[in-house]
């Protein structure tokens, strides 16, 4: 049989190269406040890999994206048991475009940060008199170059995601910026009007895309997933102050209120976390995992 390692890991995810495709495999790890904690939370990246999965097939209609199957008997012998089961997706390989696509319905985090100093986001103009948390009138495109380990990635300006592309696109810059965004903020109206339908505010998120051999535009990467995006209850909503996160706020609450823990939690935080990924899981597919 033959073996495979990983060809990058990320923070929470491993990329496998299997030839022809990639294998991208969801681990159980999880972050806070910039940190892997020393905690796997069970099955969340099983959670997370099925979202995706959900998401791709829902948004199918908008845009072409890179998922083959997240069945492993479609892949190579190697994944085919438990410990890869339900967490993988096998993807096609793509020329990944040199950008994140974050688009924000809801203003908040750096972007509510950005707005209280300028009345801007990303160089985009907001009404007046916005409160934290509030819903934007239209969902906006605030794009971000993607950043080496270690470093955070910057809020980009639409004009500044055209000279990006450009460079490395000559003659495309402009064509591709457009697209994206475009795609970015079709995909999140679609997503996140469905989401707020069934409980779940999506507040913002991002996307990745990449070029396939025929230079079409593909989603890739996560979709959707609360590590990609800002989840919240909408139970409880209220303009004018920070939201719960959705799926992190036991872990932060917790790690708040124990700074000297070494980011250790106790197996009651895992358990209360673990079943907020699997209840948003079921609200957004009416389907138990
Ligand atoms: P972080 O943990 O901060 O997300 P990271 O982005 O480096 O770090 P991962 O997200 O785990 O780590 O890495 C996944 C990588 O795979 C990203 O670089 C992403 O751009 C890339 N990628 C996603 N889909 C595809 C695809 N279809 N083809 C090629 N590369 C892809
Ligand atoms: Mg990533």
């Amino acid at each position: 049989m033959k073996e495979y390692t990983p060809v990058k890991e990320g923070k929470v995810r491993e990329l496998y190269d299997a030839d022809d495709s990639l294998i991208m495999v969801a681990t159980d790890r999880i972050s806070a406040f910039d940190h892997i904690l020393q905690n796997d939370i069970v099955d969340k990246g099983v959670v997370l890999t099925q979202m995706s999965k959900f998401w791709f097939d829902f948004t199918s209609d908008v845009v072409p994206n890179h998922m083959i199957s997240t069945d492993v008997n479609d892949m190579p012998e190697f994944f085919r048991n438990e410990k890869f089961e339900g967490r993988s997706m096998m993807c096609r390989k793509l020329e990944m475009l040199p950008l994140e696509c974050i688009v924000r319905g809801y203003i908040t985090g750096s972007g509510w940060a950005s707005y209280q100093e300028t009345g801007e986001v990303c160089g985009i103009k907001l009404p007046e008199g916005l409160q934290e948390s509030q819903q934007l009138p239209e969902p906006i495109f605030t794009p971000s170059t993607k950043a080496e380990i270690g470093d955070h990635d910057e809020n980009i300006s639409y004009e500044k995601s055209i000279e990006v592309l450009e460079r490395d696109y000559p003659g495309h810059g402009e064509e591709y910026a457009a697209k994206v965004r475009d795609l970015t903020i079709a995909v999140y109206k679609k997503c996140a009007d469905y989401a707020r339908e069934h409980g779940i505010i999506i507040a913002d998120t991002k996307f990745e895309f990449g070029l396939d051999e025929n230079g079409e535009i593909v989603l890739a990467d996560e979709v959707l997933t609360p590590d990609s995006s800002r989840f919240w209850p909408l139970e409880g909503y209220e303009v004018g102050k920070s939201q719960p996160s959705y799926d992190k706020q036991f872990v932060r609450d917790w790690l708040k209120a124990n700074p000297d823990s070494d980011y250790k939690l106790p197996q009651d935080v895992i358990d209360k976390t673990i079943a907020k990924y699997k209840e948003a899981y079921t609200l957004l597919t009416g389907k138990e995992l």
